[in-house]
């Protein structure tokens, strides 16, 4: 376990795989930090990815530092992993963020480092404390207060011209405003005023003269000559020891819950020829590859990779397959790399609910998918539903009962002909929904509610044998929820919850702002939100009228950007 390494033993293991960090920077020193564990951080191939690219620029060296597995006896400063310097001693914290229930945190690395907390109690004598990763996509501002500036969007094309324009600067606040204006994608919250409605809604981010009034999106239009590959293997971390390689960016299905479906279009995939190269300087550190994206079954040219890449050794593992996608090739490469589990996401039980939500995935589909693991030698199924979307009633709650047992029988049947009967784990995760996304309108279902819908499915299926339901805690979900959703107000809540050693009864309940007013509320058709400034080059307009053909049932066309401009993303004119 990385709790009993120390910093130089998990040095010394990591440069036997090869770490890339440079000893001296003349541009500027940055302290990228992930506001999680080490085992949580390296485990993100989006940290590894900017890692890399810190490195590889001139005059840049990039350390790392983590969230200890303990906390620290004593008032020693927080360092960073490769040299051990004090993470204040820097002259930028980069911080990656890809959950929200990271932001507590970020609160106590921040203080860790004996660092103020807020930007404004920071000036030219302390790092510039930045952000970057999905959740500064989605909607940053609940930690605005604490960041002198965002990443918004693909850092790729961010970082260079970020870093051309970085001086070790006096005048913090001249260089910041300079650089908002020059750069596609740096949003500086000090320079934007949070003003609301007298019903506490939120009215308007009100940007100072100059500055545009929404930040667009940085973005890689085509993912050729841009390697997301795992940069370190370590064992420890999820996927131990197994390369990891990006192979898409967004997903064309449009699930209407699901973010990565949103914020990333449109749907791009990386080269074959790319991948292959990526794969054979994978195949020389690792056997083990790992396919990464939100839509890696619909990556062209699959099957093919895969067999002309791999080795007799080389096990290939894919981060999601659909169940509509699996072919006899993909199977027989699955049964090749002797997979034990895969993984079906039917994410809600009846046709309605799937309709609802835009899976397009039929019964049939999702039962055939079932027979056609075992039939192919995977002894284990894990599905994946939602409770608590919108619309849902106890009727949708009872069909997720009744698809897990149709899909138990469909498996029993195949595993009677293979004479082996595998584990069926059924993963219940609460929906919370999503800035920019068709349900960003709904209200989360409340948690008594929710815990009452877990416990139905729990008794109703505890007595089916070689079958297990895991359900993550709605209580959790209720603080992603309001940190998904809030505004610049919720960092009071936020810095409470630190005073309260992070009790989150107590602090709400001594909280002058009412949670539940941001995760229970269903939102007015015109009302403004917070994240609105952020340009992805979706119409809210679009995604109103998805929301609309959610409540009605209908199902939307996937994205096909030779064709399409239904959501703005593709204009006519930059389609290939
Ligand atoms: S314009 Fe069409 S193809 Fe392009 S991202 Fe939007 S829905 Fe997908």
């Amino acid at each position: 376990m990385a709790r009993k390494k120390d910093r130089s033993r998990l040095r010394l293991l990591e440069a036997e795989t090869g770490t890339i960090h440079k000893e001296h920077g003349d541009r500027a020193s940055v302290v990228l930090i992930y506001p999680n564990t080490y085992h949580v951080g390296m485990s993100n191939l989006g940290f590894q990815t900017i890692y890399r690219i810190l490195n590889e620029l001139d005059g840049v060296t990039c350390e790392r530092a983590f969230l200890p597995e303990t906390p620290p006896s004593g008032p020693k400063a927080l360092s960073s992993l490769e040299s051990g310097k004090p993470v204040a001693a820097f002259d930028i914290i980069a911080f990656s963020i890809s959950f929200e229930n990271d932001f507590p945190n970020l609160l106590t690395i921040l203080e860790m480092a004996h660092l103020p907390l807020r930007a404004v109690d920071r000036d030219h004598r302390h790092p510039l404390v930045t952000a970057g990763g999905a959740v500064s996509f989605l909607n940053p501002e609940p930690i605005a207060d604490f960041i002198d500036c965002f990443f918004i969007g693909e850092a790729e094309n961010l970082l260079p011209p970020f870093f051309d324009l970085f001086s070790r600067q006096d005048d913090r606040k001249s260089w910041l405003q300079k650089s908002a204006r020059q750069l596609t994608g740096l949003y500086v919250p000090a320079l934007y005023k949070d003003k609301y409605n007298p019903d506490g809604t939120f009215k308007a981010l009100e940007s100072n003269p100059n500055l545009p009034e929404r930040i667009r999106r940085a973005y890689v239009a085509d993912l050729a000559g841009t390697r997301t590959c795992s940069t370190i293997l370590t064992p420890h971390t999820t996927f131990d020891q197994t390369f990891l390689l990006e192979v898409s960016r967004g997903c064309p299905h449009g699930c209407r819950f699901c973010a990565a479906g949103f914020v990333y279009r449109p749907p791009r995939f990386r080269p074959s020829k790319e991948l292959q190269d990526c794969i054979q300087t994978g195949k020389s550190l690792s056997r083990r590859i790992g396919l990464v994206g939100a839509a890696v079954s619909d990556l062209p040219g699959l099957e093919t990779l895969c067999r002309d890449s791999a080795g007799d050794d080389t096990e290939f593992s894919f981060s999601s397959l659909r169940a509509d996608a699996l072919s006899d090739e993909l199977l027989a490469q699955l049964k090749k790399n002797k997979v034990k589990t895969a993984t079906i996401a039917p994410d809600a039980g009846s046709e309605r609910m799937r309709a609802c939500i835009n899976k397009g995935l039929s019964e049939k589909e999702i039962l055939d998918a079932a027979a056609k693991l075992v039939v192919n030698g995977i002894p284990n199924l894990k599905l994946y539903f939602m409770i608590g979307l919108p619309t849902e009633t106890m009727q949708d709650v009872d069909a997720i009962i009744e698809l897990c047992k149709k899909i138990k029988h469909a498996f029993l049947e195949s595993s009677r002909v293979k004479g082996k009967i595998g584990r069926i784990t059924v993963s219940l995760n609460t929906f919370v929904p999503k800035p920019h996304t068709p349900f960003q309108w709904a209200a989360m279902d409340e948690v008594p509610v929710l815990k009452k819908k877990i416990k139905r499915i729990k008794q109703a299926l505890n007595t089916v044998p070689n079958l297990n339901v895991h359900a993550d805690a709605p209580r959790r979900a209720y603080i992603q929820a309001l940190f998904s959703r809030g505004d610049r107000r919720v960092a009071d809540i936020l810095l409470l919850g630190r005073d309260n050693q992070w009790n989150w009864a107590k602090t709400f309940k001594a909280s002058v702002i009412d949670p539940d007013f941001y995760v229970y509320r269903k939102r007015g058709q015109d009302e403004v939100f917070p994240w609105d400034f952020i340009d992805h080059g979706i119409k809210k307009s679009f995604l109103l009228a998805e929301y609309k053909r959610a409540e009605k049932g209908k199902r939307t066309k996937e994205c096909d950007p030779r064709s399409c401009s239904l959501c703005g993303v593709c204009h006519p004119r930059s389609r290939p």
